[in-house]
């Protein structure tokens, strides 16, 4: 897991996660509302179209698969898994079947759609299990293929080897988080039932907004609402949905995101006023300004020689408002050697933009001070290095400048007027479902509590 994480930007994310999420207090409910997820909460197993094979639910047992299929009866089943370089046949070599069963086995396999897939394919690691035939008892292999399917393999009363495709029994489950945010483990987040997927896209989802390495105080709070599909045999998550609703309390201050579909059927988030979480970084933060110098090398005008330019110059009337390129929190206001007076915004834990050569400050602006997009910040000036009135404008991605022309944001739409009635009643039916889970959960909670003093509830 961890070295998933090592390379990608969310890593550091993560580590920060670590210190944020902790006591969590609670989990889960079982699905109290249907017609939200019309598309997909339906009774798993869904079954093949008519015209492909007809696939029954698997059992957890080799000796309840017996039963299902009415097969030779067996004894002393026993589990191993597919090693790395195995085929089904060296693995049953391996487990000391002798070769007329495992020639009799791959047979049968062999009759199966897609069956040189299927052996060509086989997971290392696979869980295995099996029973070995004797002269009064069945053999049976019962392999646990993937996370939806096992393949089952038995002995009919003639000796005989047939074998089977079934599905494993899922279902949908909607779930409610609540997390009270200390200082704790990432691991907690796991532990008490938020699974990776889903945690990795809150952070994502999160981060345009939040700057968990400075935001996040002890005694905020989160909530977060997911569906996820369990395995109903070994109860264990198999597929996460993209979270339906996410929220954050940071030291009184309200945060709620709300998935909705755009028109392409992609899930983004919203607040509860139709702005998109995702924010956009302009590229050019100031009104009617000329783009004098470009990013990349030039003579420089004063120094005479060949240089790096590292940010974009917009020439401007000297006294020309600047603006915040995104939301984010002022990190610097003041001067800065050769940038003269300078302002940087941290937008995001990745993103900041700086901007030099300002004659002045917006008097509101000061170290710490919580900006939003589009708000003037300062004015187009000549301190520093500088041979006349512009704007140096800077986006630094990890610390380091990158040309503003080429960064690639995410860009945050709005829900757009025609709509927004139709998605008030899309969060309100969110909200419902919600306080639908918070009750059961409290409810679950009284009956656990009665006979236990666990500190922390998973209820699944
Ligand atoms: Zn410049």
């Amino acid at each position: 897991m961890k070295k998933v994480f090592k390379n990608t930007p969310l890593h550091h994310f993560l580590i920060v996660m670590v210190l944020l999420i902790s006591s969590f207090s609670v989990s889960y409910s079982d699905i109290a509302f249907s017609e939200t997820f019309s598309d997909n909460n339906q009774n798993v197993p869904i079954k093949r179209p008519s015209n492909f094979l007809h696939l029954e639910e698997s059992a957890d047992t080799i000796f309840n698969m017996i039963q299902k299929v009415g097969g030779k009866p067996t004894v002393n089943s026993k589990s191993t898994i597919l090693r790395k370089n195995e085929t089904l046949s060296s693995a049953l070599k391996r487990i000391n079947f002798d070769n007329d069963d495992i020639n009799k086995i791959i047979q049968s396999v062999n009759k199966l759609n897609n069956s040189k897939r299927i052996l060509k394919y086989l997971p290392v690691g696979m869980i295995i299990d099996y029973a070995k035939p004797s002269k009064l008892t069945g053999g049976a292999v019962k392999l646990n293929y993937n996370k939806t399917k096992d393949i089952f393999i038995w002995q009919d009363i003639n000796n005989n080897y047939f074998s089977q495709i079934y599905l494993r029994p899922s279902k949908l489950s909607n779930t409610l988080v609540k997390g009270e945010i200390n200082s704790s483990l990432y691991i907690s987040a796991l532990k008490v039932g938020v699974p990776e997927n889903t945690l990795l896209e809150m952070i994502s989802l999160l981060g345009f907004s939040v700057d968990f390495q400075r935001e996040i105080r002890k005694g905020d709070s989160f909530e977060i609402m997911f569906t996820k599909k369990i395995d109903v045999l070994k109860n264990i998550i198999i597929q996460t949905k993209p979270i339906t609703f996410v929220s954050l309390n940071l030291s009184g201050m309200k945060l709620n995101f709300f998935n909705y579909k755009d028109k392409y059927g992609f899930p983004q988030y919203y607040d509860e006023n139709g702005k998109s979480t995702k924010r956009t970084i302009m590229k050019t933060p100031i009104n009617g300004a000329r783009l004098s110098s470009g990013f990349g090398k030039r003579k420089h005008p004063i120094l005479g020689y060949t240089k790096m330019h590292r940010g974009l110059d917009f020439a401007a009337p000297l006294g020309t408002p600047i603006f915040a390129a995104g939301d984010g929190i002022v990190e610097k206001a003041g001067w800065n050697g050769t940038y003269g007076r300078y302002i940087r915004i941290r937008h995001t834990g990745t993103y900041k933009t700086a901007y030099a050569h300002l004659s002045g400050f917006n008097k509101n602006i000061y170290i710490g001070k919580r900006v939003s997009q589009g708000k003037t910040i300062g004015y187009v000036g000549n301190s520093g290095r500088s041979t006349g009135p512009h704007l140096h404008y800077e986006v630094l991605r990890d610390n380091k400048q990158v040309n503003p022309m080429n960064i690639k944001l995410p860009t945050g739409k709005n829900i757009p007027k025609s709509i927004i009635m139709d998605y008030k009643k899309h969060i309100e039916k969110i909200l419902i479902q919600k306080i639908a889970l918070e009750k059961s959960l409290q409810n679950k909670k009284i009956a656990v509590n009665k006979v236990t003093s666990v500190k922390y509830l998973i209820l699944n």
